[in-house]
């Protein structure tokens, strides 16, 4: 049986702390499907979705254990259609413990099947967020450091 691991976020954008979290795993499972969840309509996205599917798509072109796609459903529900048994998530300090053990809490319940596996931060990317990212980029900052593809 093929272990495939679920790696949802909102990836807006995917960054390179994002990227080794995706590579770590390939370590440790047959294939990754990288989820970028969204509400429809609900939250502003700073960089559209399809661009960022097609950005992460070129990031891991050379590697077919990694798949991009988009959903608008329950992570539990979207993991059970996929045959995902794990969902990768990655920790960076206490704040994300907290929020990743509350969902980690709720997935299990949603899907007893579910098993959340979390990956420490590598030290060189600890303080990458998405968050900080817009906040910079929308004030023309150069960002390109800090993601895994060039955005233009
Ligand atoms: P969400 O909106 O679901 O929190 P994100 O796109 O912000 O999604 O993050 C997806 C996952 O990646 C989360 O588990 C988050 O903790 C993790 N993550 C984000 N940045 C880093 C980083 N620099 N190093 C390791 N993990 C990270």
């Amino acid at each position: 049986m093929k272990r495939i691991a679920l790696f949802p976020g909102s990836f807006d954008p995917f960054t390179k702390g994002h990227e080794d979290i995706v590579l770590r795993g390939t370590q440790l499972f047959d294939e990754i499907i990288i989820a970028i969840g969204y509400n429809s309509g609900k939250t502003q996205r700073y960089f559209p979705i399809d661009f960022m599917v097609g950005k992460i798509r070129n990031t891991f072109s050379d590697n077919p254990a990694v798949k991009v796609e988009t959903y608008a459903e329950l992570t539990a529900e979207y993991a059970k259609k996929n045959g995902a048994k794990y969902l990768l998530r990655g920790l960076r300090n206490t704040t994300d413990f907290e929020y990743e053990n509350s969902i980690a809490q709720v997935n299990k319940y949603l899907n007893a099947e579910l098993e959340s596996v979390f990956l420490i931060t590598s030290p060189k990317f600890a303080s990458i967020s998405s968050s900080i990212i817009r906040e910079v980029h929308k004030y023309n900052g150069d960002v390109s450091g800090l993601l895994p593809y060039k955005l233009v």
